[in-house]
């Protein structure tokens, strides 16, 4: 892991700075951390003004979530989602192993702001539980904050599986509605927040003049077959390119988007920028910022074989269409990978990747299909080659676990 890139405009306040020593009560204290609270509506109102986005995948509009959870009936609950469950992406157990202060400092005011009684810090990561349950002991202890382990996977981050979590359950995604802004934890309405989004509301309340550089800047996970992982901080808008170049990824000529989530794009790539809407529009997501470049010699077929694999294997098996819809999903891309594809398979994976999107009761299922259809919109001749001759690069890929994607938390 190559570390930090200091791309935050000079004189901002970033979220990799670790004071020096570690983040422990004192310096964070000193650095302006655990400020008194603010006027009730103040800080939602500046949350709302930066247009701050929810850094968990989805980009939602913070503030709207806020207010949702404060005006629905019922004492609220605030969780820190630090449950990251898509490959490739650190940045949130980095927060919680790192930054303890930070993200509870977020948990205090999103309470604030939403009038909650009680947080609770939702985690797999044994480190990251080590670090919150430290940086809890020493912090002021105006809000109980409860922690509660998880067992990782890709779906027990989603907000419905958080809920059915700490509340006993599995960690499993639920049908909805009701969201947890609705009936969330012990049936009150719960705010479930990614520790990113509230890292940023903390630096927002305690650097109020650098708010919208704030809310406008990024955490994200690069990876790929060359250069060192690396977890950076990028303002909105920065070329993916430009992250490419930086952390010794210069002859990518694909990226998947998002974790997994995203999709894999090829021809055009190098006109995408870290922007929601825009990489939206390409048909993509940005998803939790984890971008993973592909060389020319990467075959994007054993890619996305790869993390179609994965993806079936981490369905939670709850919704008949998932199962039978990513199984057959990831099966034909792998038979397409190992040059065994029936005539008939493309044209199968194509009507696949546009019935299934939305049928799941989380995003799973819309992960593999976008898969599909990104390969297929971006790669029509690589899928094409491997009709008529074998591809090394898929041979050494199986089995489709998924390994490729791991990164390990600096
Ligand atoms: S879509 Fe798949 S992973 Fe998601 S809840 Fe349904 S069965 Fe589980």
């Amino acid at each position: 892991m190559t570390g930090i890139l200091p791309l935050v405009p000079a004189g901002q306040p970033g979220l990799l700075t670790v004071p020096p020593g570690g983040e422990d009560l004192a310096p964070y204290l000193a650095a302006g951390g655990y400020a008194p609270l603010p006027a009730p509506g103040a800080l939602l109102g500046r949350v709302a003004a930066t247009e701050l986005r929810g850094r968990g995948g989805a980009g939602f509009p913070a503030a709207v979530k806020l207010r949702a959870v404060r005006d629905a009936p019922g004492r609220p609950v605030v969780v820190a989602n630090g449950e990251e469950g898509e490959p490739g992406s650190v940045k949130d157990r980095w927060l919680l192993r790192h930054r303890p202060h930070l993200v509870l400092d977020g948990v205090r005011l999103a309470a604030a702001m939403t009038d909650a009684a009680r947080g609770c810090v939702y985690v797999s990561d044994v480190r990251a539980e080590q670090a919150v349950r430290r940086a809890l002991a020493e912090r002021p202890a105006d809000l109980r904050v409860d922690v509660v382990r998880t067992e990782h996977s890709y779906v027990a981050g989603e907000e419905t599986a958080v809920v059915r979590r700490i509340d006993g359950g599995p960690a499993l995604p639920r049908a909805k509605p009701p969201r947890p802004y609705e009936n969330g934890v012990g049936g009150a309405p719960t705010l479930v927040a990614n520790v990113e989004t509230l890292a940023r509301i903390a630096v927002l309340h305690s650097h109020p003049d650098a708010a919208a550089a704030i809310a406008g800047t990024y955490l994200v996970t690069l990876s790929g077959t060359a250069g060192e992982p690396a977890l950076v901080e990028a303002p909105a808008g920065t070329y993916l390119k430009t992250l490419a170049d930086l952390h010794g990824h210069g002859r990518a000529e694909a990226v998947l988007l998002g974790g997994l989530f995203g999709g894999l794009h090829g021809a055009g790539w190098t006109d995408l920028r870290l922007d929601h809407d825009g990489l939206a529009a390409a048909g993509g997501a940005l998803g939790c910022g984890a971008l993973h470049f592909l060389r020319p010699e990467d075959c994007p077929v054993a890619v996305a074989a790869d993390a179609a694999g994965y993806l079936a294997a981490q369905s939670a098996r709850q919704c008949g269409v998932c199962v039978s819809g990513t199984g057959a999903l990831a099966g034909t891309l792998a038979a397409v990978a190992r040059g065994e594809a029936a005539d008939d398979d493309i044209a199968k994976l194509l009507r696949w990747s546009g019935q299934l999107p939305g049928r799941g009761a989380c995003g799973l299922l819309d992960a593999a299909a976008r898969i599909a259809a990104t390969l297929l919109a971006h790669f029509p001749d690589r899928v094409q080659d491997h009709r008529d001759t074998s591809c090394p690069a898929c041979g050494d890929a199986a089995p489709h676990d998924g390994r490729r994607f791991a990164v390990a938390v600096p």
